[in-house]
């Protein structure tokens, strides 16, 4: 098989189909089909997909550490997957879990997906679970925490471009997406080729379909076939398996990205609880797995701990790949966040989706905005608006001409959710301090400060700033970055933003009367006392963001003076190419010494594998942004540790590899 690019397509917003209704089932106008059988679409899907790839006998019996893995080529109303999702709760034993991934390039809108889904009123309970998380149509990898055991990732975008970025392999496909007389550009060799290579050994498929040219692209791709009957007047459909896939090529040309090999985690020592530990805990405990979680404060006391913190991101106009990862990220967190919530209604709750406006303070930026706009129409996730519609956003006025709005977007309190994160049965919190890593006997020695040692499987290091003090992780540059928050009591029936404002910095919306707003940005500084510069510099910004409603303030005697001002300083953590670190340690000896060429040829590639400090991970430079990079690198470390599918596109799941700089530091000493 020839090699992929695994260049990302560009980033699109996606349209949605357009549908002809026979009361609850839906007719593609564009492909003249139908997404399913107008006879009984359930027992369809239960005959063709389900049925001939045995999926009540393989759940039943299904034992692994690892999640059972279902790909579909075209999502369409999720029928397939709520039913195998369906199936899985009634034969699947308790601790098992089910991965689900499916493509589709059209999505329907969330209205037309209720409607056609309410066709099954045996699957309502499923269908809600899933209509509540139905993502923005961006092209991209949307994941949905379906159950604490049922994972589903939606792959927006042509199937077999999404199935060539897949990091994951998959045990059972559906092989679904009208039929191939009705849509014979998605049938073509690269579909199949895609399939075989993003398959298990001994995967299986079914499809409803027994054309010629399907029959041969399986059978040219590696899979065997046989008929079978198939449902209601269909007199025939395929079923069959591969047994032996097809070598992943695509890290070739960057071996030192391989995944290591990884054995299973019965516990995990995760080091640091701010947000970046606190997830990857939730995201393992949810998993299964026992967590020790390590802190030498309180969680949230570092970087994560401030009163109230903006979900936002800052999307480069031009496509890279940082961008890229910082809007899947915002987009995940957004609807994990909208799980995060607490039983009882009457807590405080944990985020508010109250929108972000991000406001162009100058012609530059202004004309960076724009750009992004054009470039990149997500009229879902971001919308651009004038100073009009974004004072009456943000109820109070707005002076810069242009601006963006993040609708879905909104404040979190950070040391909230840092312990709500942890309230799991699977994890416990140690107040202590580490003082050394030691590999031992396949496992890890954690010595902590108190003499005393804990055994565990993995460690996740995810202590921000001090998380290259070990000597497997040394090796990782880190800048350390203080940032202080300024706090002010706002006087009685004085009204504040209505929605996160960022220009510089940012101002939340007041919480009990405090308008919190910063953060000061100070790289190669490690102090956390609160000083009167900070708070000035502050104060100057919120000045600029919001000119005018400032100076009503002053002009009502509110006095914005450093002295006034409460505020909270940490050191937060970040990378040389501002990108988080997410993922398995490098061996930072190993590779300096296996990937040497370099520094003569960049092109001369060896042939070896990247060797990693085995069960080591690292989630660490979030910067100031880790409520959009945490939750997602979390799930990133938690998806590789289990052997899950990821999260993101192959591409950026290297692009957050730990061992990126190790490699351009080769390179660049060409
Ligand atoms: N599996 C679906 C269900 O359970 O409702 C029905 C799928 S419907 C018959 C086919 C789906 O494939 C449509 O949603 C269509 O938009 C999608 N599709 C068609 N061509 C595609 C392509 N090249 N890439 C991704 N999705 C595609």
């Amino acid at each position: 098989m020839t090699q992929r690019s695994t260049d990302l397509p560009p980033l699109l917003a996606l349209s949605a189909p357009s549908l002809t209704w026979d009361e609850t089932s839906p007719h593609s106008d564009a492909f003249d089909d139908v997404y399913f059988s107008r006879e009984d679409g359930r027992a369809e899907t239960e005959h063709v997909f389900l049925g001939a790839n045995h999926l009540p006998e393989r759940f039943a019996n299904w034992q692994h550490h690892r999640a059972f893995v279902i790909g579909e080529t075209g999502f369409g109303t999720g029928l397939n997957m709520l039913c195998a999702w369906d199936c899985f709760e009634q034969h699947a034993q308790s601790t098992a879990r089910l991965h689900l991934l499916s493509t589709e390039k059209f999505p329907l809108d969330r209205t037309s997906l209720e409607r056609a889904l309410s066709a099954w009123p045996s699957l309502a309970h499923y269908a809600q679970v899933l209509c509540a998380q139905w993502p923005e149509p961006v092209s991209g990898i949307h994941r949905l925490h379906l159950s604490d055991r049922v994972t589903l990732d939606l792959h927006f975008g042509d199937t077999t471009e999404r199935l060539n970025l897949l990091d994951g392999q998959v045990d059972a496909w559906f092989l679904d997406g009208f039929a191939p007389a009705k849509n014979p550009a998605m049938w073509q060799p690269e579909l199949f080729d895609a399939m075989a290579a993003r398959s298990r050994p001994g995967a299986t498929f079914a499809t409803f379909t027994c054309a010629g040219v399907v029959k041969r692209g399986l059978k040219a791709a590696g899979f065997s076939w046989q008929k079978v009957p198939g449902f209601g007047r269909k007199r025939e459909m395929l079923a069959g398996y591969i047994d032996t896939p097809p070598k992943d090529t695509r890290r070739q040309s960057t071996p030192w990205f391989m995944p290591p090999t990884v054995k299973p985690a019965n516990h995990v020592v995760v080091i640091g609880a701010g947000m970046a530990g606190c997830s990857v805990a939730a995201a393992l405990a949810k998993r299964g797995i026992k967590v020790t979680v390590i802190e030498r404060d309180a969680p949230g006391a570092g970087g994560s701990g401030n009163r109230q913190g903006a979900l936002y991101v800052k999307l480069a106009a031009e496509t890279n790949h940082q961008s890229r990862f910082y809007l899947s990220g915002l987009l995940y967190s957004q609807r994990w966040l909208s799980q995060q919530a607490f039983t009882s209604p009457q807590e405080t709750p944990l985020w508010q989706p109250c929108g972000v406006v991000q406001l162009a303070l100058s012609d530059k930026e202004a004309t960076r905005q724009q750009r992004f706009m054009a470039r990149h129409p997500l009229p879902e996730a971001v919308v651009s608006a004038q100073s009009e519609t974004l004072s009456e956003l943000v109820g109070l006025p707005i002076t810069a001409g242009h601006g963006l709005f993040y609708p879905q977007a909104g404040w979190v309190r950070p040391k909230l959710l840092c312990k709500h994160l942890l309230q799991h049965a699977n994890i416990t919190l140690h107040h202590e301090e580490v003082a050394n890593l030691q590999p031992h006997d396949s496992a890890w020695q954690v010595e902590l400060a108190s003499g005393e040692t804990l055994t565990a499987d993995h460690v996740v290091v995810a202590n921000a700033s001090l998380a290259n003090r070990f000597e497997q992780t040394a090796a990782l540059p880190l800048q350390q970055v203080r940032g202080q928050v300024s706090e002010m009591k706002l006087p009685e029936g004085v009204q504040g933003p209505q929605r996160v404002v960022c220009a510089g910095g940012y101002v939340s919306p007041p919480v009990e009367g405090v308008l919190t707003f910063g953060a000061s940005f100070m790289p190669n500084n490690a102090t956390s006392d609160v000083t009167t510069a900070d708070h000035q510099r502050n104060i100057d910004e919120l000045r600029q963001t919001l000119p005018e409603w400032v100076a009503t303030l002053e002009t009502a005697g509110v006095a914005l003076s450093p002295d006034t001002l409460a505020g909270r300083a940490a050191v937060r953590a970040a990378s040389p190419d501002k990108s988080p670190y997410a993922g398995p340690v490098p061996h930072a000896d190993a590779w300096q010494q296996d990937y040497v060429a370099l520094q003569k040829d960049a092109s001369n590639v060896p042939d070896t594998q990247g060797e990693h400090h085995s069960g080591l991970w690292i989630s660490t430079a979030h910067g100031s942004r880790g409520l959009s990079s945490a939750p997602l690198c979390a799930e990133v470390i938690a998806s590789r540790l289990c052997d899950d599918p990821m999260p993101l596109e192959l591409t950026l799941v290297d692009h957050l590899h730990p061992g990126r700089r190790i490699i351009s530091a080769l390179i660049r000493a060409q």
